[in-house]
């Protein structure tokens, strides 16, 4: 059920291997009013991505708006997000810390919330039992997260994955206080001081 009018812009950040592809997963299977943004990118897909659903896959020459990472480009369209929004969808980005402090900036209605490890070395783990990577890629992956990490401070919210279905209910406790805020319900509010029966 959809308290507040409005869609909620959920900006999803943690370093690489955490589990924000899991639990995003999850949250969209259980609630059909949750979309997720799917972004470009210049990189190749991974065994089991497919285009348009994980990543737009483009080259780029295409590419306006550019976010840097380990030497690809990452971009979220716009337009997407606010006809979303608009018709009050919930929307889930899976984004960068750089690209999260961007989105806050242009929406700061937005709710940053920053999926930690239990440890680094359970993220260590992680990364290497996805098996999507080279050993390279993923000593370059665990370097980056070691700074990204230390960016966990300029979220709103931290939720540590240790536990897959905790995680996912701490998500869903988010959502659900982040549409109970008064300034999220004006139209409630305007309703009653009305003088509605
Ligand atoms: P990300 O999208 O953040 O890069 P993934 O969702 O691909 O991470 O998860 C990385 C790996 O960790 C996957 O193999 C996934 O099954 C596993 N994983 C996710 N959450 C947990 C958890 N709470 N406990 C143990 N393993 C997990
Ligand atoms: P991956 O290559 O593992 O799918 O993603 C690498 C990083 O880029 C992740 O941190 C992911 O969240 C981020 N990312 C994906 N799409 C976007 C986007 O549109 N903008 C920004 N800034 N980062 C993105």
């Amino acid at each position: 059920m959809n308290q507040s009018r409005e869609g909620l812009l959920l900006v999803v950040s943690g370093p690489a291997g955490v589990g924000k592809g899991t639990i995003d997963g999850i949250l969209l299977e259980r609630h059909g009013n949750i979309k997720l943004s799917v972004s470009a990118t210049t990189r190749k897909p991974r065994p089991g991505e497919i285009d348009g659903v994980h990543y737009f896959f483009i080259d780029e020459d295409r590419f306006k708006s550019m976010n840097v990472f380990n030497m690809h480009y990452y971009g979220t369209p716009r337009t997407y997000v606010e006809q979303e929004l608009k018709a009050g969808h919930d929307v889930l980005l899976e984004i960068d810390v750089q690209g999260a402090m961007r989105v806050k900036k242009a929406y700061p209605d937005a709710v940053l919330v920053f999926i930690a490890p239990p440890s680094m070395s359970a993220l260590k783990e992680r990364l290497i039992g996805r098996n999507t990577e080279t050993p390279e890629q993923i000593e370059k992956r665990f370097a980056t997260a070691y700074d990204e990490v230390r960016m966990m401070d300029r979220y709103d919210y931290i939720v540590v994955n240790d536990v897959l279905d905790i995680a996912v209910s701490r998500m869903e406790h988010i959502i659900q206080a982040e549409k109970c805020r008064a300034t999220r319900n004006q139209a409630l509010i305007k309703e009653f001081a009305g003088g509605k029966e």
